[in-house]
C-alpha cells in the first residue's frame, strides 16, 4: 500500500511551498487509497518551536489536509537513530572518525584554495581505532562507496546520477551522540513504512546521500519525487514580496481553503488545461508524472481570481461562517468581535447574494458588508458626503413619510414607494436613490439600494435616514 509523508521542520510558519508539498503527498496517498503520515522534524532543538508546530498543524487542518495516525516527532526517536548508527558500525558500513575541528577546517581551506568542493578525505576510514587520540569524542561516518555511481530514479527529475567519488563519507552520528538529519530521515522513513517520498527539489542531493544509507542498511529505497520549488511571478526565488507567506496569512487575507488548495495543486502539476478542480477531481487525476520540471510561478492575480470563483460558488451560510472564522484576526480594526450578534449574522447571510458577486477575498466581502455593522450615525466617505448636500438631505426628509408607510418592508415595497415619490416630484430615480444609498451605507457604491433597505430592515433603515435628513 502507498504510504507518503510530510516532514516539515518546525522552524517557522507553514509556508506556501510546504503547504503544496503536503497537498501533493495527501493527493498521492488518497489517489492510491494509501496513507499520508506527518512527521515533525524537530531535531534542531535551537530552532524548533512549539509555536511553529502549532502553526503547521493548524495550517494543515485549515487546508483540509488530514494525516493518518499519530504525529511522529523525530527528536523522540533519537535513541533508535543511535541504535541504527551502531548497527552500521557493527556491520562495517560505518566507522568512527576522530578528525578534529582543526583538521576539518584545514580540509575545507585546502579545497577552497584548489577551487574544488570541500569533502572529507576519509582519513579515518581504514585507520585502526587504537590510534584514536585520547579525549576526542568521535563522530560516526558512513563508509560510502568510493567508486561507481549512486543513482536516484526520480518520478519528476528522471534518472539522476552522482559519481561516488564526489560524495564523501557523511556523518551519521555527531560526537555528542545526536543523529544527523540524513540518518534520521532514512531511519524514520523506513520505520514508518514510507513507500513514496515527495518533497522539494532542494533535497535532491540529499536523496543521493540517503540512498547510500539505505543500501548500507540493506533497506529498500522508497520512490522519490523531487518537485521544483516555487518562484515568484518574475522568475526569482519566492520571497515574502512574492507571496511566500504562512498559510495563516492567506487565511487572514480572506482566502478560502478550497480555493488555495485548487491554486496550489496547479503550482507545478497540470492536467490538460483544466484550472478548476473539485477535491474529488484532483484526487482522481493527480499523478507524479504530470509534475513539471521547471519552477512553478506564484501568481497572486490567479489566486485571487480562483478565490473569487470559490466565493461566488459558496453558499451564503458557508461564507458567513468563513467570515466569522477570520473575525478574531481581522475584526478588531473593524469594530467586530466574536460572537457576532445574531441579527447581524442574519443580515450578513441576507446580503451575501448581492455582495459575493464582486468580492475576491473574504476581507473584501467583510468590508463591502461594512454598512451592515457600521455604528450610527454612519461615518460618510468623501463621495457619500458630497452626495448628501443640503438639497439631498431635504429630499431624504421628504421621502421619509412615504417609506414609513411601506408594508411589508421588502425590496419590492420600498422600490415602489421610492419610484412613486420620484415620479410625483419630477425627479429621476437616481436623484433619490443616490442620497438614500449614501445615507444608508455611508458610501456612493453598494449593492442595489432596495436590497440594502430590505437587508437593513425597517427600523435601522429609517433611523439611518433620519440621521442624515434635515
Ligand atoms: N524537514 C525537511 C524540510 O522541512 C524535509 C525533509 C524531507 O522531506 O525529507 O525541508
Amino acid at each position: 500500500a502507498v504510504v507518503t509523508r510530510f516532514a516539515p521542520s518546525p522552524t517557522g510558519y507553514l509556508h506556501i511551498g510546504g503547504a503544496r508539498t503536503a497537498l501533493f503527498n495527501w493527493l498521492y496517498a488518497r489517489r492510491f487509497g494509501g496513507r499520508m503520515l506527518l512527521r515533525i522534524e524537530d531535531t534542531d532543538r535551537e530552532r524548533s518551536t512549539q509555536g511553529a508546530i502549532d502553526a503547521i498543524l493548524d495550517g494543515m487542518s485549515w487546508l483540509g489536509l488530514d494525516w493518518d495516525g499519530e504525529v511522529v516527532y523525530q527528536f523522540a526517536r533519537a535513541e533508535r537513530h543511535r541504535e541504527i548508527a551502531e548497527s552500521l558500525l557493527a556491520s562495517g558500513h560505518a566507522y568512527r572518525c576522530y578528525a578534529s575541528a582543526e583538521e576539518l577546517q584545514e580540509m575545507r581551506e585546502r579545497a577552497r584554495a584548489e577551487g574544488r568542493p570541500s569533502r572529507y578525505d576519509g582519513r579515518w576510514r581504514d585507520r585502526d581505532p587504537s590510534e584514536a587520540p585520547a579525549g576526542v569524542k568521535p563522530v560516526i561516518r558512513l563508509r560510502a562507496p568510493l567508486e561507481g555511481e549512486t543513482v536516484v530514479e526520480d518520478a519528476v527529475q528522471g534518472r539522476v546520477t552522482w559519481a561516488n567519488k564526489d560524495l564523501d563519507d557523511l556523518v551519521l552520528l555527531r560526537s555528542d551522540g545526536t543523529p544527523t538529519y540524513m540518518l534520521a530521515v532514512v531511519v524514520d522513513d523506513h520505520d514508518m513504512g514510507v513507500t513514496q517520498i515527495i518533497r522539494g527539489d532542494d533535497h535532491l542531493t540529499n536523496a543521493a546521500r540517503q540512498s547510500q544509507i539505505y543500501r548500507a542498511l540493506g533497506w529498500d529505497v522508497p520512490g522519490m519525487a523531487h518537485i521544483p520549488l516555487i518562484h515568484g511571478a518574475d522568475g526569482a526565488k519566492l520571497s515574502k514580496r512574492h507571496g511566500a507567506l504562512g498559510v495563516d496569512a492567506y487565511r487572514d487575507l480572506g482566502y478560502l481553503p478550497a480555493a488555495l488548495r485548487n491554486y496550489l495543486v496547479r503550482l507545478g502539476w497540470s492536467h490538460g488545461d483544466q484550472e478548476v478542480f473539485t477535491t474529488e477531481e484532483m484526487t482522481a487525476a493527480f499523478d507524479l508524472g504530470a509534475i513539471g520540471r521547471s519552477p512553478a510561478r506564484f501568481d497572486f492575480a490567479k489566486l485571487e481570481n480562483l478565490n473569487g470563483l470559490y466565493i461566488r460558488g459558496a453558499s451564503d451560510a458557508d461564507l458567513v461562517a468563513a467570515i466569522e472564522a477570520i473575525v478574531p484576526s481581522v475584526g478588531a480594526s473593524r469594530g467586530l468581535a466574536l460572537p457576532l450578534d445574531s441579527a447581524l449574522r442574519e443580515k450578513l447571510v441576507a446580503a451575501m447574494p448581492g455582495l459575493k458577486e464582486r468580492a475576491k477575498t473574504l476581507v473584501e466581502l467583510l468590508d463591502s458588508a461594512a454598512y451592515l455593522y457600521a455604528a450610527r450615525p454612519l461615518a460618510l466617505d468623501e463621495k457619500a458626503a458630497t452626495l448628501l448636500g443640503d438639497e439631498a438631505r431635504a429630499r431624504l426628509a421628504a421621502i421619509l413619510p412615504a417609506l414609513e408607510a411601506v408594508t411589508p418592508w421588502d425590496a419590492a415595497g420600498t422600490e415602489a414607494a421610492v419610484r412613486a415619490f420620484a415620479e410625483a416630484n419630477g425627479l429621476k430615480l437616481g436623484q433619490v436613490a443616490q442620497p438614500l444609498r449614501a445615507a444608508l451605507t455611508g458610501r456612493a457604491t453598494s449593492p442595489p439600494v432596495f436590497d440594502v433597505l430590505a437587508v437593513l430592515g425597517r427600523e435601522e433603515s429609517l433611523a439611518r435616514l433620519r440621521d442624515q435628513a434635515t
